[in-house]
């Protein structure tokens, strides 16, 4: 039998890390579970780590720790805190794959720690690349670290690059639901509030991701998120509105032909394609029946009524530390929407001044990655406490 893959899942208590758990425990005979880590989540984490006879789990928030401790106690798993730990422990001879399932900016230490280590990198966490694409791809080139997406627009494109034998694309159809206001005024979404933003039409996430999806922000990421992965200039890199959400992402050829990747909306098919790599286990998942489907919708996206995509595609173009800043922003106007604290087009407000505001780095590394990033949140912060958000 051949050897089982050694797998680290950070912020395995998330949306990503529990499907990633479910995809795991199906094939027990190819994984072997080393390393997980959560945020505030203890009792989640002790539980699973128990379960699935991890070797360490890591509480990144310090204060948790007498929690994870105390659940671990009687069990062989050792328990650890504080992000350094996490750093630490991807880099260990024990594991082969990092799986990046935490949210937003934290991702940057470990990923940046699993990179330089040379592991195999199954990438989730997309504000990584989003905010420090350049540092974190060159790093990978050095330290040869492969990196494999689980963002399911982007296994959508790499599964279709396994069809293209080297042949160039000229362009990538980056395929997106619309959220839950694609059909809503403006105005009417000027009101909307958090929980009407919460309400996904087609996938369960967690509520970051979610609220990125409602403002097309997370679309916008995805559009950074690829031009990285697959080396593609944002301007040949076009979102299409499919609400159907069957159509994962597509590739054109110079020739005008068009590969697409389809399944039925479920993350563990991207998760388990990247875990599984190259090989296809059965997974339970819902099978597409195109005659009882019908139909696929396209349509254009709408930068008027979500102006975050159009933020992205300007981010990108200007470079540097610039899209760093604008994950930052985001990230302090999400969860302050999400506490009721701020207008949905607060939102893309933030950011854009963000943007404006934030002193240009050319070519950041870590450490001006890390301090563009806690600027920009403090920035943000003062321009919400002090109302100055317009
Ligand atoms: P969740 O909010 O559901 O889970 C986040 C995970 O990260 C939890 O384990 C959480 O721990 C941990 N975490 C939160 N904050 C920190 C922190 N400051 N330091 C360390 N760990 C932290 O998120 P999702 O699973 O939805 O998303 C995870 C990533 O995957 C995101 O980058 C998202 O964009 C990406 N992604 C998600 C998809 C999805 O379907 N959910 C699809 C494609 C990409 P705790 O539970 O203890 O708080
Ligand atoms: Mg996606």
């Amino acid at each position: 039998m051949p050897q089982k893959r050694r797998i680290a899942i950070l912020g395995a208590t998330g949306s990503i890390g529990q499907q990633a758990l479910d995809v795991v425990s199906r094939h027990r005979d190819m994984f072997q579970v080393e390393l997980l880590t959560a945020n505030e989540n203890a009792e989640q984490l002790a539980k699973d780590a128990i379960a699935f006879d991890a070797n360490a789990a890591v509480i990144c928030n310090p204060a948790k720790y007498d929690a994870l401790s105390s659940a671990l106690q009687g069990s062989t798993v050792k328990a650890f805190a504080g992000m350094p730990s996490v750093e630490r422990l991807v880099e260990g001879d024990n594991i082969d794959i990092v799986l990046t399932a935490m949210v937003g900016f934290s991702g940057m230490l470990p990923t940046t720690a699993a990179v330089k280590a040379g592991k195999t990198i199954a990438l989730a966490n997309k504000e990584t690349l989003v905010a420090g694409g350049d540092f974190i791809i060159n790093l990978a080139k050095k330290h040869n670290a492969h990196i494999l997406p689980v963002d399911s627009e982007h296994s959508a494109i790499f599964q279709c690059l396994l069809g293209a034998t080297g042949n160039k694309i000229s362009k990538i159809h980056l395929t997106g639901s619309g959220g839950p206001f694609r059909t809503w005024e403006r105005e009417d979404i000027a009101k909307a509030t958090a929980a009407q933003a919460l309400k996904h039409p087609n996938w369960a996430m967690g509520a970051k991701i979610t609220i990125d999806s409602s403002t097309l922000m997370n679309k916008g990421f995805e559009m950074i998120e690829a031009s990285w992965l697959f080396g593609m200039a944002p301007k040949d890199i076009e979102v299409v509105i499919h609400p159907e959400s069957v159509i994962h992402s597509m590739i054109e050829f110079e020739d005008g032909a068009v590969l697409a990747q389809m399944a039925s909306p479920d993350m563990r098919q991207p998760i388990q394609f990247a875990l599984c790599f190259p090989q296809r286990p059965p997974l339970n998942a819902k099978k597409l029946n195109f005659s009882q489907l019908g139909k696929m919708t396209f349509e254009a996206p709408d930068m008027q009524k979500f102006p975050c995509l159009a933020l992205a595609y300007k981010a990108a173009e200007q470079g540097g530390n610039i899209s760093c800043a604008m994950n930052a922003a985001n990230e302090v106007a999400v969860a302050s929407f999400l506490a009721g604290k701020i207008g949905f087009y607060d939102i893309p407000a933030l950011i854009s001044k963000a943007m404006d505001t934030v002193s240009f780095v050319k070519n950041p590394g870590l450490d001006e990655l890390l301090a563009t990033h806690e600027e920009t949140m403090a920035r943000t912060r003062e321009r919400i406490e002090n109302g100055s958000i317009n």
